[in-house]
């Protein structure tokens, strides 16, 4: 197959088209791996405000629950007292004495689990206003860039839209051989099917021009096909 320059002013100008295509393509390949990671990181950091923050939940139930419990057993303890200066039979006595050594026991033990389960709780909240900080500011900043990046993958699908518009135009515009040539040929190079020649090589596959062809690319200004890749090589096209 044949080109003139013409045709090939053509085929270049949809080539670039396609390489424009091809270059959105893999940027939205792109945004949506690092929008997906992105989501990822901000499930992580939510799971983890929430799991701190269920865990000092769990804390004030613990230590309100304990509260509450020693407080019953004061008043048991202060109702177990009453009822000790009342009996008179000696078996009740001590057994009112075994209630009262066991409640007190219970409230000693208690409170000191409980002053330990406050401090715990006042350190625990003392580091996750530290760390919510942290985590609040972290996760700001991932929802801006997931922002800008849906920012910019809307605009890199409206410029995608009018450039296979501009494809069409642009296939249109080819004769259907060149067309034919050039979509069975696009894959296998890349999307570089006339490429120009570059110091004597091949544009695209970089093999040196032997010198009849080189002297024909030069001196006619024709348009000749690489012995090694088969693409189409041009020296000028103006
Ligand atoms: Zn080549």
């Amino acid at each position: 197959m044949d080109i003139d320059k013409e045709e090939a002013k053509k085929l270049i100008a949809l080539q670039e088209t396609e390489l424009d295509i091809n270059r959105i393509k893999r940027r939205l390949k792109k945004i949506a791996q690092e929008k997906g990671e992105l989501e990822l990181l901000k499930g992580k950091i939510q799971k983890e405000i929430e799991e701190k923050e269920k865990e000092l939940e769990s804390l004030r139930k613990d230590i309100k629950n304990l509260r509450q419990e020693i407080e019953e057993k004061e008043e048991l303890l202060e109702k177990t007292e009453k009822k000790l200066s009342m009996v008179r039979r000696e078996e009740e006595y001590k057994a009112f004495l075994r209630e009262k050594a066991k409640l007190e026991d219970f409230i000693l033990k208690s409170s000191y689990n409980l002053e330990e389960m406050e401090e715990r709780l006042a350190k625990l909240e003392r580091d996750f206003k530290e760390s919510a900080r942290k985590l609040e500011g972290k996760l700001k900043e991932i929802e801006e860039e997931i922002e800008d990046l849906i920012y910019e993958e809307r605009t890199a699908l409206r410029r995608l839209e009018e450039l296979e518009k501009e494809r069409k135009e642009r296939e249109k515009e080819l004769s259907p051989a060149l067309l034919s040539f050039y979509g069975s040929a696009k894959d296998r190079f890349e999307s570089l099917v006339l490429v120009p020649m570059e110091e004597g090589a091949c544009g695209g596959c970089g093999m040196v021009i032997p010198d009849v062809l080189y002297s024909e690319i030069i001196k006619e200004d024709s348009i000749e096909r690489c012995p090694n890749c088969g693409r189409f090589i041009y020296y000028r096209l103006s």
